[in-house]
């Protein structure tokens, strides 16, 4: 018996289950839209036709990389990707003890350093395909030193709005990629004009709440895949991910649901969205068992890729749906988690400390049992955040030019002899 070829993909709202034809939805349902409240889109496939086709069998055998899994990814086979090599990045074992075997994902072996990476070579992919030629975004550094990098690959002009707060340094880097940057401390409404009125690419969610991007989505859920696969075809029990808009939680969580789909029958992991102490709407919302993210009134924290005012919709439903969690850290905890992973070769930004930090307070408060994998999602490099890596390095360099002093100095750390 030969399985039916697999329909196309579509595009099927979050709330109201609308479904159109892949295209160039940037903007949220317009089905159900009431006003500037939208819901987000999300691509949907033929799951039951791939699953005959016998896809998980060809997975099994894959190098992890975001293009292995494109089957279920939205670009049409045929096409090729704008790729750097994203993906495939390492799943390390933590050298801590129990109870619970912790892992690093770590998102900052991509191209750019971080995640983003994932979901801008999907979508710059289909903004390619379907004729745009100029892309844009907001953000505070990596989203979009990554746009930055996938533009030019693509060969579309590029212009991002970034916050003030941002680091030079990223800024820079844009630049170097061949990005135009406009720091602006209200990017959203001239955003939204390049977007609704020059017809711009968004790689960023639009409304005022956010609505999440469908094509980056398709990019950063190979995570969930890959994790599958490094783990010996193994769910991990806890899923923790550092969240600010919510894509980066919904994408791997979308991924452990379509495996299930493919044919795993293993539990699928509890998801945990991990917030700064001092910007955690996310937190506040799945206390109160909320249906919506409230806006924070006054964010404020040193993990900027992580301090948004509010997020989507989709950084709540995969807590609620998985009975997983939402854990806020203080700025100090997710500096000590910092050190620590870099006395462990892995440096990270603050913000991909967090869900190392998270994991360690639910550790402490006896969540894990002794054969649990726990996988903190490490979402991107620390090398892009020097006042980061300032904060959490102390220092000792030696400045004295006296040879003695120098040998003094030496004998003080040298008990070896
Ligand atoms: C963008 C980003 C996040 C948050 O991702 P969202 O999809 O906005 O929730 C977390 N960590 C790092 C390093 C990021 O760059
Ligand atoms: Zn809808």
């Amino acid at each position: 018996m030969t399985a039916r070829q697999p329909a196309a993909p579509r595009l099927r709202c979050l709330r109201c289950g609308a479904e159109s034809p892949l295209g160039r939805a940037v903007d949220g349902c317009l089905a159900c839209a009431k006003g500037d409240d939208r819901a987000s889109l999300e691509v949907v496939y033929d799951y039951d036709a791939w699953r005959a086709k016998g896809t998980l069998e060809r997975w099994r055998s894959l190098r992890p990389s975001v293009w292995s899994y494109h089957e279920l990814l939205p670009l049409a086979s045929g096409t090729a990707p704008v790729s750097l090599e994203e993906g495939g990045t390492p799943l390390i074992r933590l050298d801590l003890p129990g109870p619970g075997r912790l892992w690093v994902k770590d998102e900052s072996r991509n191209p750019t350093g971080a995640f983003k990476d994932r979901g801008h070579s999907v979508s710059v992919s289909m903004a390619k395909a379907l004729g745009y030629r100029k892309v844009t975004a907001s953000t505070t550094g990596n989203h979009g030193t990554s746009l930055a990098a996938y533009a030019t690959k693509a060969g579309l002009d590029c212009l991002i709005f970034v916050d003030p707060r941002g680091p030079e340094l990223q800024r820079r880097l844009m630049q170097l990629y061949g990005a135009r940057v406009a720091v602006l401390p209200d990017r959203r409404s001239q955003l939204a004009w390049l977007v609704r009125e020059r017809g711009w690419y968004p790689s960023t969610g639009l409304t005022p709440m956010p609505v999440c991007t469908p094509y980056g989505i398709e990019g950063y859920k190979s995570i969930g895949y890959e994790v599958y696969f490094q783990l010996g075809e193994r769910m991990p029990a806890w899923f923790l991910a550092p969240v600010a808009v919510g894509d980066i939680v919904y994408g791997p969580w979308k991924a452990f649901k379509e495996l299930e789909r493919l044919g795993v029958e293993a539990a699928l992991p509890k998801m945990v969205s991990v917030q700064p102490t001092g910007c955690d709407p996310i937190v506040q919302a799945w206390r109160e068992r909320a249906p919506k993210v409230p806006v924070h009134p006054d964010p404020r924290t040193i993990a900027l890729s992580i301090g948004d005012e509010t997020a989507g919709v989709h950084a709540l439903t995969p807590l609620y749906e998985s009975n997983g969690r939402a854990e806020a850290v203080s700025d100090e905890a997710m500096l000590a988690a910092m050190r620590m992973l870099a006395r462990q070769g892995i440096v990270v930004e603050p913000s991909s400390a967090a869900s190392v930090a998270a994991a360690l307070v639910m550790q402490e408060r006896g969540l894990f049992t002794a054969e649990e994998d726990v996988v903190c999602l490490c979402t991107g490099a620390g090398a892009k955040w020097p006042e980061a890596v300032h904060m959490a390095a102390p220092t000792h360099e030696l400045r004295d030019q006296d040879p003695e002093a120098f040998r003094g100095w030496v004998r003080a750390f040298d008990h070896s002899g």
